[in-house]
Formats: C-alpha cells, sequence, structure tokens
C-alpha cells in the first residue's frame, strides 16, 4: 500500500537539524510535500534520495531549482 506520508520524515535533516530558517518554512514544507500522499513523491529531496540511495546535502530544498540530475550528480561526486 501506498505511504500517506514521506517516509523519510522522522530522519529528514533539514528538519532534524534544523537548517530552515523558522517554523514557518518547516511548516510550510511538510504541508507542500511531506504530508501531502503523492506530493512528497515530487520533493527534489525524496527524488534524489531515492535514486541515490545516499544521504541529501542539507543545502538541497524539496523545491530545489537544480535539476534532479544535477542534484544526483553532486551527490555523486561526493
Ligand atoms: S523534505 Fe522531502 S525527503 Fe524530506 S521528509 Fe519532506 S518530502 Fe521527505
Amino acid at each position: 500500500m501506498e505511504n500517506d506520508v514521506c517516509k523519510n520524515l522522522d530522519k529528514c535533516p533539514i528538519f532534524v537539524k534544523g537548517i530552515l530558517v523558522n517554523d514557518f518554512a518547516d511548516l510550510a514544507y511538510k504541508n507542500m510535500y511531506c504530508l501531502v500522499p503523492g506530493k512528497y513523491k515530487t520533493c527534489k529531496r525524496y527524488l534524489a534520495a531515492q535514486a541515490t540511495g545516499k544521504p541529501v546535502p542539507e543545502s538541497i530544498m524539496p523545491n530545489s531549482s537544480k535539476s534532479l540530475e544535477e542534484i544526483i550528480q553532486i551527490i555523486n561526486s561526493k
């Protein structure tokens, strides 16, 4: 059965490590991506993690302007 929320939510570094500027940004991302069935699958962090199986840099936001290919290159160059 399909997950209703992103499986990475409990350990996603942008939330766990307090990367975001404030609680509003935290909630906004969660309500736009993480907690929305179907939408989390469009998150660049989710997609990059799925594609590489590696940690995604904390600087990559769910709506990153970088393409998925660019993000994957960054991850694989580390
Ligand atoms: S930011 Fe992306 S990868 Fe992290 S929990 Fe939300 S949907 Fe999942």
